[in-house]
């Protein structure tokens, strides 16, 4: 792993003024990809062609530290060795079968994560999104054969500012006007409440609520951090009411917050972990609902499937993700740099950031809006060899590989507080 600091190329490492300047090769290639894609998308025009570690290389050679780690599905940085060796294996033996037959990967797959996880059953997939809505299929199906909720009046309670994926029924239940405008009509039977907002919450499950689902920390949303006893009462609430409590851990799970799971902070165990993003190892896409026999145990052979889910190449990697965890050390390496991380955004406050939340290597920073939009700065960063990106208007979120060294996550905060002047 990276564990110099590097000056990327091309850059001074101290103004940044002639940084970042869009070469002749980034310009065409930003340009044809434009003219050929849907633009759902408006990337940082910056071309990519390699990775190693927290770090990025682009066409001009030019060197990035990555600050977004897709999402968190970079949690192990690019090109784990080990992850990497465990695809390339799986690659030269088998990497599709179908679930219509048992490859020889599977069942190792789903009783480590199941194990990770303190659940007896997995059911994976391959995106997120299909997770959430395999998740919401699971808490409608057990409502009616075990909740007993009378046909088709099954409820899911979500919360506001919630980002649970783009299909259409989740999408539906976002209050997120570009997510949602213009893609309706939408699926019914979604009730929103305020996030953190507990009695809220109680006043809006009923006898038809199957299950609340939310995110223990809204990571789209900025990184909010709910009240301190908020997902310890929901849990409560849940259990006192028969309804499930699905956790969408797909952003905030697998060590990204100093623990393995974000609900661990707070002693929680949800009944439906949903996971996906860094359970791919950054290779392939990997996602799972993960659960107990009393609740995934409701589907039958026939009731739901994906051809791609599960398949030799995603369980191989994904048992290896499992293994990595297994140890504990990346959500200890999470730990620590997260107060490292805390306390530099905290000295940053009042310094061009007017707040800020972390939790492990995970923050959500409100740039001063009088210094531009969380885009510019993503620009200025970048400019100055750092990947980040903005989230809602003026709030920027940070979340590198958790294999980052200490001098490079240093080095990755020298530039921010450096475009914050
Ligand atoms: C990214 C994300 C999703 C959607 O995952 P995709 O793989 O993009 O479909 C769902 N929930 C949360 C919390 C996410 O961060």
């Amino acid at each position: 792993m990276a564990d110099r600091t590097f000056t990327p190329d091309g850059t001074d490492g101290t103004d940044g003024t002639d940084a970042g300047a869009t070469g002749a090769l980034t310009a065409a290639e930003v340009e044809r990809a434009e003219a050929r894609t849907a633009h759902n998308y408006h990337p940082l025009p910056v071309v990519l062609d390699r990775g190693e570690g927290a770090w990025l290389t682009d066409v001009e050679g030019r060197r990035y530290l990555d600050m977004l780690a897709g999402y968190s599905a970079l949690n192990f940085g690019h090109s784990h060795p080990r992850l990497v060796a465990a695809a390339h294996a799986q690659l030269d033996r088998l990497t599709l079968t179908s679930r219509a037959f048992v490859h020889d990967r599977f069942a190792d797959f789903c009783a480590g994560l199941a194990d990770l996880c303190g659940k007896d059953l997995v059911l994976p997939m391959n995106t997120g999104a299909e997770a959430v809505e395999t998740a919401i299929k699971v808490a409608r199906r057990w409502g009616y054969d075990v909740k007993g909720v009378p046909a088709d009046e099954a409820r899911i309670v979500v919360m506001a500012g919630n980002f649970h994926g783009r299909t259409t029924t989740i999408v539906g239940f976002s209050d997120d006007p570009d997510a949602r405008g213009g893609f309706g009509p939408f699926t019914p039977g979604f009730t929103m409440v305020p996030y953190g907002d507990l009695a809220a919450l109680e006043a809006a499950v009923t006898p038809t609520t199957v299950a609340v689902l939310l995110e223990p920390i809204q990571g789209e949303g900025g990184v909010i951090i709910p009240p301190a006893g908020y997902l310890r009462a929901v849990r409560e609430l849940c259990t006192r009411a028969n309804v499930l409590m699905v956790a969408d851990e797909i952003q905030s799970g697998l060590g990204r917050t100093g623990r393995t799971f974000a609900c661990d902070h707070e002693d929680v165990v949800p009944d439906l972990y949903v996971l996906g993003k860094a359970l791919g190892g950054g290779i392939v896409p990997v996602s799972a609902v993960v659960g107990d026999r009393a609740v995934l145990g409701v589907l039958q052979p026939g009731q739901h499937g994906s051809t791609f889910g599960g398949n030799p190449l995603a369980c191989a990697v994904g048992t290896e993700v499992v293994a990595m965890l297994t140890g504990g050390e990346h959500q200890a390496r999470a730990r620590e740099l997260g107060v490292v991380l805390a306390d530099r955004l905290g000295a940053m406050v009042g310094h061009g950031v007017v707040g800020f939340r972390s939790r492990g290597l995970w923050a959500g920073v409100d740039i001063d809006p009088a210094l531009g939009t969380g885009r510019d700065l993503c620009e200025r960063l970048m400019a100055r060899g750092v990947l980040a990106k903005d989230t809602h208007g003026s709030t920027i979120r940070l979340a590198p590989p958790l294999v980052v060294s200490d001098d490079d996550l240093g080095w990755g905060l020298d530039q921010l507080e450096a475009c914050l002047r």
